[in-house]
């Protein structure tokens, strides 16, 4: 690092020192498989787009700046990023993970890890004591925080204080609150994964995801996955999540103020039985939040009176989208249950209390009052 400078200043990247050889002040997308070598044993510091391209390289850079990394390494997708992590075990090692995780994951873990023999337990992180669940073969702890769609809020440092003792990885899934709210490795977490697809990139252009550490054996892991795998972010897309990231901070800013008045205001609705947003005072999570993040996101979840009260909301909004995905300008509505969630064990669903008339809404950046206007009118009717 260069300077000593804010949060907001990091987004642009200036102080990483790196510059384009023309001084081009939005860096240029390298659109190239492979880079040329002038004789036998000179490098360019570059070889081939698979392995490493400067576009991905300056992203990346900016990215490990914003979350108090070491390294980051870009990937195709947040679930790229994911099973790479997981491709850190070994047959027969144990992961606990929450209960309550993105969809993607659960499938993931479910459907793929279990058959290459790793073994995974599920355990409420929000309210159970984890130290129970670790066995002789138990590697790492996984969850997210707060939860996609339950927004349960874990305490990352005083897990952390566990697995340190017990020698164990902790990893945090970081997507709900991007590093502008939250930076899990200062909190004792050792790998923090992003969507990038969501928030950092900010404007559902693009896929893509990352795995930030501070360790450099798992980086240097993480790097010959990606090389030898081949789940690498395209020039264009690392090109598309630099621009995103450059207003990272002012979107972040005003989608929870948004999604703070959107919270307050679906509790006064008659329509609605549960506003599930953790900065609401009311919220479980929101003292440990408060000492743990900078923010509380611009992600709420709510359940309404009927399964048809749901579906009429779903089918009438204008003014925003029905979708999935989350953390773009534009306000998302998602169903979780035939959407985000679809593929998780009915069991779990249940257990989780994702049923037929929760919503999920990705408050985006909108005039707030057309928002909530627009919630109003598709509640009535
Ligand atoms: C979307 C999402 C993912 C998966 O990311 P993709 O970029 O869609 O592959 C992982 N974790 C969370 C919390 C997500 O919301």
């Amino acid at each position: 690092m260069k300077w000593d400078v804010s949060f907001e200043t990091k987004c642009q990247g200036m102080d990483l020192g790196i510059q384009d050889q023309y001084h081009a002040i939005s860096f240029p997308i390298y659109q190239t498989a492979t880079f040329s070598r002038s004789r036998l044993g000179e490098v360019s510091g570059f070889d081939y787009s698979r392995q490493t391209n400067p576009t991905r390289s300056q992203l990346e850079s900016v990215l490990a700046n914003l979350e108090n990394a070491n390294d980051a390494v870009a990937f195709s997708s947040g679930m790229a990023a994911i099973s790479a992590v997981m491709r850190l075990f070994a047959p027969g090692d144990h992961v606990i993970v929450d209960m309550d995780l993105y969809g993607g994951s659960v499938r993931l873990f479910d459907q793929v890890c279990r058959k290459y023999g790793i073994e995974f337990s599920t355990a409420d992180f929000s309210s159970e004591d984890i130290s129970a669940y670790i066995r002789e073969n138990t590697k790492a702890v996984y969850l997210e925080t707060p939860t996609n769609p339950m927004m349960h809020v874990t305490d990352i440092r005083k897990l952390a204080g566990l697995t340190k003792s017990r020698g164990l990885l902790l990893i945090v899934d970081n997507t709900f609150l991007s590093p502008y709210f939250q930076n899990p490795l200062d909190l004792g977490a050792d790998i923090v994964l992003h969507s990038g697809t969501k928030y950092i990139a900010g404007h559902h252009d693009t896929i893509g995801g990352f795995a930030m550490t501070n360790h450099k054996d798992v980086a240097e892991k993480l790097r010959l996955d990606v090389t030898t795998i081949g789940a690498c972010l395209s020039p264009f897309d690392s090109w598309l999540t630099l621009r995103g990231v450059r207003t990272l901070a002012v979107r972040m800013d005003r989608a929870e103020s948004n999604a703070m008045k959107i919270a307050e205001h679906l509790k006064t609705s008659p329509h609605v039985s549960k506003v599930i947003y953790p900065g609401l005072k009311e919220h479980p999570g929101y003292e440990i939040m408060k000492k743990q993040s900078r923010g509380f996101g611009s992600m709420i979840t709510f359940e309404v009176e009927s399964k048809e009260c749901a579906e009429k909301i779903l089918n009438n909004v204008e003014l925003f989208y029905f979708a999935e995905s989350l953390g773009g300008t534009e306000t998302l509505i998602t169903y979780p249950i035939t959407q985000t969630h679809a593929a998780v064990p009915e069991e779990l669903l249940e257990k989780n209390g994702i049923n037929e008339r929760l919503l999920r809404l990705s408050v985006g950046i909108e005039g707030a009052d057309d928002l909530i206007g627009e919630l109003d009118r598709v509640l009535k009717i």
